[in-house]
């Protein structure tokens, strides 16, 4: 008989929380999980999938006037909010239930409540506590907004997927994927929008051409992006906010939200009594094994503030349970993680950006393309696509491909299988297009447009 009233506590269920029960549940562990707020965490509840039907709702207002060019006519299509949001509601309960199937199919204990640890091996939720052997924090990470006059008036993206209404305009204060993807969703669905951010180009750690071409196409359909621009305070009056710039300028809107960054949720679980390490913002330190200096407590996912990535959580989940309880340990590789922003349009990337290949090695080739995507050439939508490749001359491999168009990052999912592959530029090359599509541009790109000589 052991000792401890479970082998593994998972607290939240989240993306990996979730993940890390069941699969360690699979390999015969006892295993309970509290989760005190949704079942699924922030991506099935507040982040990747309420975000993308959002993007698709945001895009039929452009798919419209496109349409009428392919021959058809939708007279005053109308759009409706709460439809939206209750389509959204029931898509999430659907996913809540699958999560909460899964857990159940595979035997895991759930518990609701907040849970916090009390020792090395104990874990309360409410009155009750629970002995265990090993105990795994997966609480994720929570929207924080800066400390300024009026800062209660101000919405993060949780109370975005809650609005009853749709604002006339919206003031976006942010220049993450975050505020860059509610700035399209607003603007697509006709809400006047006025991007604004404290530095000069969007999406930091992204390709500078990438940076660059998102804010020129985001501008092209209409939303007001101010750079340089920082927040001082913020009045709200009725129901208008005026938001006042360190340059005493004034920005109007009917709402304010901010997308400025995310602070791991460790709150209320007891880790600083404990002695638990954590950085500065409060994120979990943790070693290779994804274990912290205390050895029966893990820590995995955004709480970890490393890769904020739902992907990157459940390989965490996987990576940490199969070196536990399994013969067939698994690792998660950090290099060549793929991601996409869902702005309008979309931005695929993986691999090395140029300044980062340039920093490492003095031998880059830079391929690149820009054109109107076939679909506009007939639409008249003024939308471009740019494409580019960051290939290593001495060795020709591809270290990083970068898409600014529609569907990029279905695209550079792909595209990442052969940069983890190795794949050189001649793979690409060699390899034949699909045609007629934009993807087919990746293997047809011949010239280097920059070359620095080894
Ligand atoms: C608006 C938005 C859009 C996003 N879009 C994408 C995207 O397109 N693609 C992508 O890959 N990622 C996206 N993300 C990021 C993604 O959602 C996270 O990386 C992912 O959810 C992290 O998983 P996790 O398991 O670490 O934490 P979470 O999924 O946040 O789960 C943590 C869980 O722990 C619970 N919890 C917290 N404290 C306690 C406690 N004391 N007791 C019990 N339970 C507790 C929480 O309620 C939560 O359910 C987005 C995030 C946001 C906010």
């Amino acid at each position: 008989m052991t000792q401890y009233d479970y082998d593994l506590f998972v607290i939240g269920a989240g993306s990996g929380g979730v993940r890390a029960a069941r699969v360690a549940a699979g390999h015969g562990v006892r295993v309970a999980i509290a989760e005190n707020r949704y079942l699924g965490g922030t991506c099935v509840n507040v982040g990747c999938v309420p975000k993308k039907l959002f993007v698709y709702a945001s895009h039929f207002s452009e798919d419209f006037i496109a349409a009428s060019e392919f021959g058809w006519s939708a007279k005053n299509p109308e759009f409706q909010w709460s439809h939206l949001m209750a389509q959204k509601n029931k898509e999430i309960e659907r996913l809540q239930g699958i999560y909460g199937g899964l857990l159940d199919n595979s035997g895991v204990t759930l518990i609701d409540g907040a849970a916090s640890v009390v020792d090395a091996h104990t874990v309360s939720v409410g009155e009750q506590q629970f002995s265990c052997e090993r105990i795994l924090i997966a609480t994720g990470s929570w929207p924080s907004i800066p400390d300024i006059p009026g800062k209660e008036s101000i919405a993060s993206s949780n109370e975005m997927f809650a609005l009853s209404d749709l604002p006339k305009r919206i003031l976006i204060v942010g220049g993450g994927y975050i505020a860059v993807e509610f700035a399209g969703i607003m603007h697509g669905l006709g809400v006047e929008t006025t991007l604004c951010y404290r530095g000069e180009k969007l999406l930091r750690g992204f390709d500078e051409d990438i940076r660059g071409f998102i804010a020129q196409e985001m501008r092209k359909k209409g939303i007001n992006i101010l750079f340089k621009t920082n927040i001082k305070s913020i009045k709200q009056q009725n129901n208008c906010f005026t938001a006042v710039t360190e340059q005493n300028d004034e920005l109007e809107s009917d709402l304010v939200l901010y997308a400025t960054g995310r602070t791991p949720n460790i709150s209320s679980l007891g880790l600083e009594a404990l002695g638990v390490s954590l950085k500065s913002n409060g994120a979990i330190k943790i070693n290779q094994q994804y274990q912290t200096n205390i050895p029966s407590i893990y820590a995995l996912g955004d709480v970890t503030d490393r890769f904020t990535l739902t992907p990157v959580a459940t390989a965490e989940a996987m990576a940490l349970v199969n070196g536990l309880y399994s013969e067939l340990p698994t690792e998660v590789d950090y290099d060549n993680i793929p991601t996409a922003v869902f702005s309008q349009p979309n931005i695929g990337t993986v691999g090395l950006s140029e300044t980062e290949a340039r920093n490492r090695h003095t031998d880059i080739d830079i391929y690149k393309s820009v054109f109107t995507p076939m679909k506009h050439t007939f639409s008249g939508l003024d939308e471009k696509t740019m494409m580019k490749m960051v290939v290593r001359q001495s060795t020709d491999q591809v270290l990083g491909i970068h898409m600014v168009g529609p569907d990029a990052g279905e695209i550079i999912q792909g595209m990442a299988v052969a940069i983890r592959a190795g794949a050189t530029k001649a793979v690409f090359d060699s390899t034949i297009g699909i045609h007629p599509t934009a993807a087919e541009e990746f293997v047809t790109m011949r010239k280097p447009i920059d070359m620095i000589p080894s």
